[in-house]
């Protein structure tokens, strides 16, 4: 490193390069001791996170948890209690213990608007099918449907953990998880091996596996009892009602996923990243349930801080957990009602048009072992910080969000203003593909939406992988747009 005086003074040309040029740094460059301490504090809390939450309702009973822990209150709970929401007042509601949306009240009015995070916790993953338990040439398969975007071929030779709800036949609700614990079993599915597969291997990548051939082998051994049918099949639920209780009948309209059994892990000698199943979303849901969290102590916000979780996002956000139901539009109709006077229709409608969103999701990275499908200029990087995507969609920018100059300059200038590094990103060249996130549904009310989340190698894979300092520079940046927008 040289000192002031060996220092070449800077040509016209590059100073008017510093001042017109936008260059994306790399936070690692410019993080203090103090934030590398925190950045590697962060990661380890999170991997706890990813490692105790791989299903949706994992993950939102780990955010009430957290919730309850720095004084949040059910909304109902609290307004049976207290009657009003005062300014500084923490409140959740709990939607069917898949989704969840909190608030810190701010001391402004809502008719002002609120600022909102919103993340999905559901992640792709291998579902059951209703009557998934059978016998074949001596082995108990599961059957099953995977849930969102895979390719299949991924989830074969893997360990597989099942982690179920059961609502069984007396009423009771009973919870499975197999493969998670030091010393439990786990299970997989087959592949071929190379020796036969000279003809499977001249298949197209999304015919290799098929989708309706990722059965799930669960067990060999037979009921000791010769005259039995099905004995493998039959000695396994023997095992399972004497444990859990549970019929085949159960296995109809419960929930079973299947998920990576194995835990996060740090990539690199460097430990700058963080390999593990579940980083979309849950990456963007951790920072923004933090942010969340970091408006529970005194004083209360200026506007009201919202944080949202949903599911459902990966198969379209349908249904009454996912973002495109009334759930997140229903609780702020609750605030209003309760702090607005007189409340009316017109009122929340107002609320919700003068209100802002991150649409917290994660962002397809710049992989150098793909180049064909990205482009590199608007591409997002590890390391160089939180990515905003203003639009979203496929071919022509179709099915996505977009959101206006106004709103992406104002949350610019909010990372800005406190030292955040950012970058935009979009997913892939023109016409390579494509996708969408939670945004243009709540857009769809009136809200000033930008997507705004953390760059992921390995997207919907069992192992995705992130970069630390991207997860703690996204966290900061919820935290700076919850606090100022
Ligand atoms: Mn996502
Ligand atoms: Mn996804």
């Amino acid at each position: 490193m040289g000192n002031e005086a060996e220092k070449e003074p800077k040509t016209e040309g590059q100073a008017l390069a510093e001042k017109l040029c936008f260059e994306i740094k790399n936070c690692w460059d410019t993080a203090t001791g103090e934030t590398l301490r925190a950045v590697q504090q962060f990661a380890e809390q999170y991997k706890t996170f990813l490692d105790q939450g791989k299903t949706e309702r994992e993950c939102i009973k780990q955010a009430l948890d957290m919730l309850n822990k720095e004084g949040f209150t059910d909304i109902e709970t609290l307004l049976r209690e207290t009657g009003s929401l005062s300014p500084g007042a923490k409140v959740y509601q709990n939607i069917k213990g898949k989704s969840l949306i909190f608030a810190v009240i701010g001391t402004r009015p809502l008719s002002e608007g609120v600022n909102v995070v919103g993340a999905h916790v559901d992640s792709p993953r291998i579902d059951l099918k209703t009557n998934p338990l059978y016998e074949d040439t001596g082995f108990a398969l599961f059957d099953t449907h995977y849930y969102g975007g895979i390719k299949h071929y991924q989830w074969t030779t893997i360990p597989l953990a099942m982690h179920g709800v059961v609502i069984r036949k007396d009423g009771e609700k009973q919870e499975l998880c197999i493969g998670e614990d030091p010393g439990d079993p786990a299970f997989t599915i087959t592949d071929l091996l190379p020796h036969l597969a000279r003809e499977q291997m001249q298949k197209k990548a999304s015919e290799f596996v098929d989708g309706e051939d990722l059965n799930i082998l669960a067990g060999s051994r037979p009921y000791k009892d010769p005259k039995a049918k099905d004995r493998v099949k039959l000695n396994l639920l023997n095992l399972l009602h004497e444990k859990y209780g549970i019929l085949e009948e159960d296995f109809s309209g419960a929930e079973f996923e299947f998920v990576p059994a194995y835990k996060s892990q740090d990539i690199g000698i460097d430990r700058s990243m963080i390999g593990g199943y579940g980083h979309d979303d849950r990456s963007c849901a951790y920072a923004a349930l933090h942010a969340g969290l970091s408006f529970a102590v005194s004083p209360a916000p200026l506007k009201t801080v919202v944080g949202l979780l949903t599911d459902k996002e990966e198969i379209g956000s349908m249904g009454n957990t996912g973002a495109q139901s009334r759930i997140f539009e229903n609780f702020i109709a609750y605030l209003c009602s309760k702090t607005l006077v007189p409340y009316s229709e017109i009122a929340l409608r107002q609320c919700l048009g003068r209100s802002s969103m991150l649409s917290a999701d994660v962002n397809a990275a710049y992989d150098p072992n793909y180049e064909g499908v990205y482009d590199k200029k608007t591409a997002s990087y590890f390391g160089k910080g939180l990515v905003l995507s203003k639009y979203t969609g496929r071919g022509g920018k179709v099915g996505g969000s977009d959101a206006n100059a106004e709103f992406c300059q104002k949350v610019q200038g909010i990372l800005n203003k406190n030292n955040l590094r950012w970058q935009y990103g979009n997913l892939g060249k023109v016409d390579k593909g494509g996708g969408g996130t939670i945004a243009q549904f709540v857009a769809n009310l009136g809200l000033d939406v930008l997507d705004c989340g953390i760059p992921v190698l390995s997207m919907h894979s069992p192992f995705e992988v992130i970069s630390k300092i991207d997860l703690y520079t996204t966290y900061q940046g919820y935290i700076a747009f919850l606090r100022e927008a």
